[in-house]
């Protein structure tokens, strides 16, 4: 037969990319691409080799195992191989293996399958002698393996001997050391912090951590294995089958999967391949699929093996999580709070079960530690439903004209400047009062009770006023008229009074409430209150400088950096501007005096109240400096009893606490 001339070249093309890619799997525990595309390229090798066998080498990978044993560590020969899987991705391509099997056997019957997950860590075989441990070896190049019998002593779930009777003299127990999700986050945000290389993900986090020559560094990592198979035994017959070796596995007190099932015919293996794949998320650890295997002993040597993979077995892996793409462009996602998110459109590709054309970089240091360009191939990452993201650049496939990326000094969507602190990821716009991208929360936040309390005027209320494109930021809520609000869908015209009459009461409001409602960054209700009663007028705190502000109690550089950059945005002033025209307004604030009787004390507001309402005695406390506190303790200087007091009457009296009437607070406030 002819072979057409890029067949051989392809081949050898594959062998030496795939060759490169184990040895950055195997050997140095750093891949460069993702699974997925690793395992196309090893199927187009395979698939080629089988087309035109002339082209298969004795060295071909298709043929080998893993990578070789680093001589760094001493090696270790294998009494009995440690061997590769061989997988499929479908149900069809499941039930044709099972197929090809029963024609090898010449059966037709349903045979016995042990299913269980195929967990994504690294190969181990430990040996046991009298029941003590005395070696652990990696899988290596399946032959030969390295010896990390030190390492694996301090894996907590590895037992150093063995428990229960009918212990063989030598016995080989296979497993996987995994690293669990949640250990491998907190070692990633260590790695983080201490300027170190993040690991790609758990299962090269579990090798790299397990092939150490530091036994205490793999003890510091939070390694856990689960046992799934016997090597060689003496002193003891071999088991008839896979699942009575996994039971004395376990009365010998080692970890085996909980997930473990003995299962008849191909068919009823679908059933945890389904339930497995629909958990994947929701489970501890990382796994590649699901393994079906003879469960049969007897079976298991019948069908021995073809070069790397045994006949009996067989992974269906589940879709992959990762795959490579081109980054075409970086653009920036104004979020609901005003933070800058640096988003990846990548080339559309399927991933996690869905295409992927977007993916976030989370902020400018992620960019820069991962050192992410537009124009560069990336792996991808989709998790169940997280959010997909850049896991890392391959940069073997960079091309010379890659664009760095740099954070926009203007918010792409208003225009105003875009404000970073030191220490902080995130960058932010500082347009909150009128950027496009902010007016939902900034207008909600406005009407709330705590800052212009408009009465009915709900966050769903305000969702759709905005998306009606009836009001675009908060002084646009003064404008609105009674026959556009009547207009409005589920909106009666009662109600539609009530909104108006409420904007109208709203208007008289106070200058430290007028100046929560802004929505300046980390200017909560004290911090507007202590802004409000130092400078008294919205014209002194325009112009304040930061070296001003930081001199105000309770405002430290952050705080005081943001409101002047809150008020350096035009925009922001004239949307301030269009409040005072359309009403708004609030009596002139009064210095605290820190004589006044009631200065620093604190006091709590109970009963019914007959010349003002609470949140007004309230606002008028705090401008004299006093505390108003919700509940009354020991620490209570006065409690205010309006009519109908109740409970926290009954209490400032048991503690003590002086209790006064209305009459006398308003005495307070003329004083
Ligand atoms: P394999 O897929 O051939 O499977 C064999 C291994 O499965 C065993 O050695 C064992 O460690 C593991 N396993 C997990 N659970 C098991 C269980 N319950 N029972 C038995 N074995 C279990 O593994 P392999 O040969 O190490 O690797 C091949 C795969 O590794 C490829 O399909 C590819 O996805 C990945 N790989 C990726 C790259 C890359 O650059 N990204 C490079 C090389 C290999």
């Amino acid at each position: 037969m002819v072979i057409p001339t890029n067949f051989p070249q392809r081949a050898s093309e594959l062998r030496d990319l795939i060759n490169k890619y184990n040895y950055l799997y195997y050997i140095i525990d750093n891949p460069e691409v993702p699974d997925s595309e690793y395992d196309r390229l090893f199927h187009e090798l395979k698939q080629i080799e089988t087309d035109h066998p002339e082209l298969l080498t004795a060295d071909s990978p298709t043929q080998r195992v893993g990578g070789k044993a680093l001589d760094k560590f001493n090696q270790i020969t294998h009494a009995i191989p440690m061997l590769s899987l061989d997988n499929v991705f479908d149900t069809e391509q499941l039930l044709a293996f099972d197929q090809r099997v029963r024609d090898w056997l010449n059966t037709s019957e349903s045979q016995v399958y042990a299913a269980e997950p195929k967990l994504d860590g690294l190969a181990i075989s430990l040996r046991y002698e009298q029941g003590v441990l005395t070696q652990a070896a990696t899988r290596g190049d399946g032959a030969t393996g390295e010896d990390v019998t030190a390492n694996v002593r301090t894996i907590p779930t590895v037992p150093l001997k063995l428990t229960g009777n009918d212990i063989p003299e030598v016995v080989e127990i296979r497993g996987e050391i995994f690293m669990p999700k949640a250990g491998f986050d907190t070692l990633n945000q260590q790695q983080i912090a201490d300027d170190k290389k993040p690991f790609v993900n758990p299962r090269n986090a579990a090798a790299g951590s397990l092939r150490q020559l530091d036994s205490k560094i793999t003890a510091s990592r939070p390694l856990e294995i689960y046992c799934y198979g016997l090597g060689e035994i003496q002193g003891m017959n071999k088991p008839d089958s896979h699942s009575e070796a996994m039971m004395l596995i376990s009365q010998w007190g080692c970890r085996i999967s909980p997930e473990l099932k003995r299962l008849t015919g191909i068919d009823e293996c679908m059933e945890p391949i389904t339930h497995l794949g629909a958990r994947r998320e929701s489970l501890p650890y990382d796994i590649a699929g699901v393994l079906c295997k003879f469960d049969s002993i007897q079976l298991q040597q019948r069908l021995g093996f073809v070069s790397r993979t045994p006949r009996w077995a067989i992974a269906h892996k589940f879709p992959a999580q990762e795959e490579i793409t081109i980054v075409e462009d970086i653009e920036i996602q104004v979020g609901r709070t005003g933070a800058l998110t640096p988003v990846a459109r990548l080339k559309p590709v399927f991933v996690g079960g869905v295409t992927v054309s977007n993916a976030t970089l989370h902020n400018q240091d992620e960019i820069e530690r991962k050192d992410v360009r537009v124009g560069d191939t990336v792996i991808v990452r989709r998790a169940g439903d997280v959010i997909p993201e850049v896991v890392q650049v391959v940069l073997s496939k960079r091309p010379d004209n890659t664009v760095l990326f740099s954070m926009p000094t203007h918010c792409p969507v208003c225009q105003s400047e875009v404000e970073r602190i030191e220490g902080e990821a995130k960058a932010r716009c500082s347009g909150g009062l009128y950027c496009a991208a902010q007016q939902k929360e900034a207008i909600k936040h406005f009407a709330s009770r705590k800052a212009m309390d408009v009465d009915g005027l709900g966050d769903k209320l305000v969702e759709q006023l905005v998306d009606e494109e009836l009001i675009a930021d908060v002084s646009d809520l003064f404008q609105l008229t009674l026959e556009q609000l009547s207009a409005l869908e589920r909106m009666g015209e009662k109600s539609a009074v009530n909104l108006i009459n409420a904007l109208q009461t709203a208007k008289q409001t106070t200058f430290s409430r007028f100046l929560f409602a802004l929505g300046i960054r980390e200017v909560g209700e004290a911090t507007a209150r202590a802004l409000a009663s130092h400078l008294l007028t919205l014209d002194v705190l325009q112009q304040a400088d930061e070296e001003t502000l930081i001199e105000i109690e309770d405002v430290g550089p952050v705080v005081a950096h943001h409101i002047v950059t809150f008020f350096h945005q035009a925009h922001n002033r004239e949307v301030i501007d269009r409040l005072l025209v359309a009403g708004v307004n609030w009596p002139e604030e009064q210095k605290v005096s820190s004589d006044s009787m009631i200065s620093g004390k604190t006091i709590v507001l109970t009963g019914t109240l007959e010349q003002m309402s609470r949140s007004e005695a309230k606002d008028k406390l705090l401008g004299l400096g006093a505390k108003v506190a919700g509940s009354v303790s020991k620490k209570t200087d006065f409690v205010v009893a309006g009519r109908d007091a109740g409970s926290k009457l009954s209490k400032a009296e048991k503690l003590g606490v002086s209790v006064v009437d209305e009459a006398t607070m308003l005495g307070w406030f003329s004083l």
